[in-house]
């Protein structure tokens, strides 16, 4: 399963402290990570694997919804500022209605993520039975 995970500058810590906080599903499970290019280094440096995009401004996002219209990428965690504007709007509202568009599962802030990762963790175990 391929999860992309892309946060806004504002938002990348939390994101390196919800992938530890899920750290044993990732490990446990055969996930596979995708991700924009900072978010990635940061990702990275927290002792993650990932396969890292270009950077959001420069089309990672496209990028990454490219991966979900062909469906190759299953579910995005996307913690977006909603504080803050972002030059490559048009990318991120593209992402987020591909997402729909494929039914794809996206999250854009922490507590829904966690509720993702909870329900992909039961149907793993369901399917695992
Ligand atoms: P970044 O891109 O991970 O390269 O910062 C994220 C975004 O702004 O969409």
């Amino acid at each position: 399963m391929e999860i992309a995970i892309i946060a806004h500058d504002g938002k990348k810590a939390e994101m390196v402290q919800f992938l530890n906080e899920q750290r044993d599903i990732l490990h446990k499970n055969e996930i596979t990570l995708i991700s924009t290019g900072t978010t990635g280094t940061k990702v990275e440096k927290a002792g993650f694997q990932v396969t890292k995009y270009l950077s959001g401004p420069n089309g990672g996002d496209a990028q990454i919804a490219a991966r979900v219209a062909e469906r190759k990428c299953q579910m995005v965690i996307f913690f977006r500022d909603p504080l803050e504007k972002h030059p490559h709007e048009p990318d991120i509202f593209m992402l987020m209605r591909l997402c729909d568009v494929h039914d794809v599962p996206l999250a854009t802030n922490p507590a829904t993520a966690s509720l993702l990762f909870q329900g992909m963790l039961n149907k793993f175990n369901q399917d695992s039975e």
